[in-house]
C-alpha cells in the first residue's frame, strides 16, 4: 500500500489535484482512497458531482461509536473511495484534533483493510502545521509528502514551512518529503523559484500543471477534469504527475 499526504497552502489546488491523480491511478486500474484532512471537507466533491460525504467527524459527535465503516465511506469518480475526516464549526474547537480523531476512528473501523487499497491519498491543508494537522505525516499513515506550490511567495512560504515541519519530525519516523508540484500560476520566475525552493530541501519537483481553464470549466460541471474533459492535455499533465508520483514512492520505498 502506498500512502501519500498532499500538503499546501490553502487554495492552492490541492484538492483538485489530489482527485485528478487519484482518478489517473484509479484508470491504471489501481485501487485508490481519497481522504480529506480539511474541516471544510470538500476534498471529493468533485469525485461526486458535488455530493457531500458524510464527515466522520460528524458520525462521531452524533453517533459516538454507532456506526459502520461504510457510514462513512462513499465512492466517487473511477471507483475511487471517498473519505472526509470533517472538523468542528470554525471557531468552535480545535481542527487539527478533529483529523486525528478522524483517522484514528477510520483505523479504528479497519478502513485500510476493508477496502485494501493500493494507494492511499490524503488531502491536508497546510496553512497550519501544527498538531493535528502532522497527523498524516505521522507513523502509520503517510509514507511520502508532496507539497504543491505556485511561485507566488505565499505559497513558497507555505510549502517551505511543511517542508521544515517535514523535517524536524525525521527522527521520529515520519513520513519523507516525496517532492513538490508546481501548479502554476503564471507569475514571474515561477519555475526558477519553486527549483529553488526544491533545492534548499534537497528535493525535486516531480511534476508541473499548468493553470488551465478546462479545469474551472470541469469544476462548474461539479467534475474533475479527467472526467470532463478525459481526452485533453491537462488530462495528460494529471496523468504524467501521477506516474511520477508512483515512481517516486516506489523507488524510494
Ligand atoms: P483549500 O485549501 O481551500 O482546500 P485547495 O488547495 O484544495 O483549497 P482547490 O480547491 O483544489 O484548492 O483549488 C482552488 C481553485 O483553483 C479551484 O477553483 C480550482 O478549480 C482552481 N485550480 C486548481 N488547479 C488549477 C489549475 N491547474 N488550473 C486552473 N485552475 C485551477
Ligand atoms: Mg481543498
Amino acid at each position: 500500500m502506498i500512502k501519500i499526504a498532499v500538503y499546501g497552502k490553502g487554495g492552492i489546488g490541492k484538492s483538485t489535484t489530489v482527485s485528478n491523480v487519484a482518478a489517473a491511478l484509479a484508470e491504471k486500474g489501481l485501487k485508490v482512497m481519497q481522504i480529506g484532512c480539511d474541516p471544510k471537507a470538500d476534498s471529493t466533491m468533485q469525485l461526486r458531482h458535488g455530493e457531500a460525504v458524510p464527515t466522520v467527524l460528524e458520525l462521531v459527535n452524533q453517533r459516538k461509536n454507532d456506526f459502520e465503516l461504510e457510514d462513512m465511506v462513499r465512492i466517487g469518480f473511477g471507483g475511487v473511495v471517498c473519505v472526509e475526516a470533517g472538523g468542528p464549526t470554525p471557531g468552535m474547537g480545535c481542527a487539527g484534533r478533529g483529523i486525528i480523531t478522524a483517522l484514528e476512528k477510520l483505523k479504528e473501523k479497519g478502513a485500510y483493510e476493508v477496502y485494501q487499497p493500493d494507494v492511499v491519498l490524503y488531502d491536508v491543508l497546510g496553512d497550519v502545521v501544527c498538531g493535528g494537522f502532522t497527523m498524516p505525516m505521522r507513523k502509520g499513515y503517510a509514507d511520502k509528502v508532496f507539497i504543491v506550490t505556485s511561485g507566488e511567495n505565499m505559497s513558497i512560504h507555505a510549502a517551505a514551512n511543511i517542508a521544515m515541519a517535514i523535517d524536524n519530525f525525521k527522527n521520529r519516523g515520519y513520513a519523507s518529503l516525496g517532492g513538490l508540484i508546481l501548479n502554476r500560476r503564471n507569475v514571474k520566475r515561477e519555475d526558477e523559484k519553486v527549483a529553488e525552493l526544491a533545492d534548499d530541501f534537497k528535493t525535486s519537483v516531480v511534476g508541473t500543471l499548468s493553470r488551465s481553464e478546462q479545469v474551472l470549466l470541469a469544476e462548474e460541471k461539479q467534475q474533475i477534469l479527467l472526467e470532463a474533459f478525459p481526452d485533453s492535455e491537462m488530462a495528460d499533465e494529471y496523468r504524467k504527475l501521477a506516474e511520477q508520483i508512483l515512481a517516486v514512492c516506489e523507488a524510494r520505498g
